[in-house]
């Protein structure tokens, strides 16, 4: 597969850091969180509603074209579907429309030069591909995540209360066989303080009955109980599997003060001796501490995702480094966290590898690394540790 480099600028002369951009822009790359891409036409309205975390663009803040993942939209994929760089919004969206939404998802998915992905389908699966759909139009393999919290929900759809702590550790084995991963979206239903202990099946028991009778109240049957949280969390652990938690960043629908990862110091002692890998997504803007907690701890794991693509070129190296300062280089991981646009794959993927060459030719131009060293390092962040973690060896996935 050839890969395209755009940032590389041939002008300078430095021929290590040539070298550091062309394999950084080469480097094979697994994505070890995002979602699934929509496959409809859409209207301006609806595409800048999946730009960024904001609903939609507002009488306030304008269109959402005037940010920095707009800009690098406007940067990046407009010479993917044949454009200038930097074409302004309604061109770009007249381009995409005339494309079709099968040919601007081949287009820029299939110049990321991701060729694994891990595809967490617990959030609106009926308007977005699936990872078998994803994998047929990107090329690439892709692995189910399974959302922890959407398990919960559907047992207790299905089933109500009874039994539910022995119907969930069914239904957790059987997803353990063939998801990669699991996945909890504790941050966005109690806050990230969760009490280290594994509750009680009679804890589990009084729980799922108080929430089953808010259900029969007219409640939506969302899973926002800490006790049945930590049940999930703790019973996935039994499998062994990894567990990715959403950390910092995200909508308006999180309670960003009890979604830093400090608040998870108490359950990750707890769960140090089980050595099943914790995956810390996002972090921003509590990367620094995910960096902190992933020294400390062998089981953790931790990235940017999301955050590169939104603080855009200009701020993705800074952040990156931020995260390296502490966490060490075999616990960092490559997500784009990309959700319902192609875009937001393709401009997560250019902004990593821009951000990565950046960071990787200062440290080499001032001689504090080897550039084989950061040629090494290149590739345990972009896939080499999530292989390791993941055992992707072992896994056949779509695709
Ligand atoms: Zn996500």
């Amino acid at each position: 597969m050839t890969l395209m480099a755009p940032f590389r600028d041939d002008t300078r002369g430095n021929h290590g850091g040539d070298r550091i951009a062309a394999l950084v822009g080469a480097v094979p790359l697994v994505d070890h969180h995002c979602h699934g891409i929509v496959r409809t036409p859409l209207t301006r309205p609806e595409f800048e509603s999946l730009l960024c975390e904001a609903d939609g663009p507002g009488p306030w803040h304008g269109s959402l074209f005037d940010t920095q993942i707009g800009f690098a939209v406007r940067r990046l994929c407009a010479p993917v579907l044949g454009l200038e760089p930097h074409a302004d919004p309604d061109t770009y969206l007249a381009r995409r429309a005339e494309l079709g939404p099968d040919e601007v998802n081949r287009l820029l998915l299939r110049s990321t030069g991701v060729t694994e992905y891990l595809v967490d389908t617990g959030f609106s699966p009926e308007h977005s591909t699936t990872p078998e759909e994803l994998a047929a139009c990107t090329g690439a393999t892709a692995h189910e995540v399974v959302r922890l919290e959407a398990l919960a929900e559907q047992v207790m759809i299905e089933h109500g209360p009874r039994d539910f702590a022995d119907r969930c550790r069914e239904q957790v084995k059987r997803a353990a066989r063939t998801a990669v991963a699991f996945k909890t979206v504790a941050a966005y239903r109690v806050g990230l303080d969760l009490a280290p202990e594994h509750p009680s099946d009679a804890a589990v028991f009084t729980a799922s009955v108080r929430w089953a009778s808010d259900i029969e109240r007219g409640l939506p049957p969302r899973m926002v109980d800490e006790t049945l949280t930590r049940f999930l969390i703790w019973t996935a652990l039994d499998t062994r599997v990894p567990i990715q938690f959403h950390v910092g960043y995200g909508d308006a629908d999180i309670d960003l003060a009890r979604a830093d990862p400090l608040l998870l110091m108490p359950l990750l002692r707890a769960t140090a001796a089980l050595n099943v890998p914790i995956m810390l997504l996002h972090n921003y803007p509590f990367h620094r501490h995910a960096g902190y907690l992933a020294q400390v701890f062998d089981h953790v794991f931790v990235d940017v995702g999301l955050s590169l693509h939104n603080v855009g070129t200009a701020g993705a190296a800074r952040i990156l480094g931020e995260l390296l300062e502490l966490a060490p280089f075999g616990s960092v991981l490559f997500s784009t966290d990309g959700y319902g646009l192609p875009e937001l794959f393709h401009v997560g993927a250019q902004v990593f590898r821009q951000a990565l060459s950046e960071y990787l030719e200062t440290v080499v131009a001032q001689d504090q690394w080897t550039e084989s060293d950061a040629i090494r390092v290149a590739r345990m962040i972009a896939e080499g540790n999530a292989r390791r973690a993941y055992r992707l060896g072992d896994r056949t996935g779509s695709g």
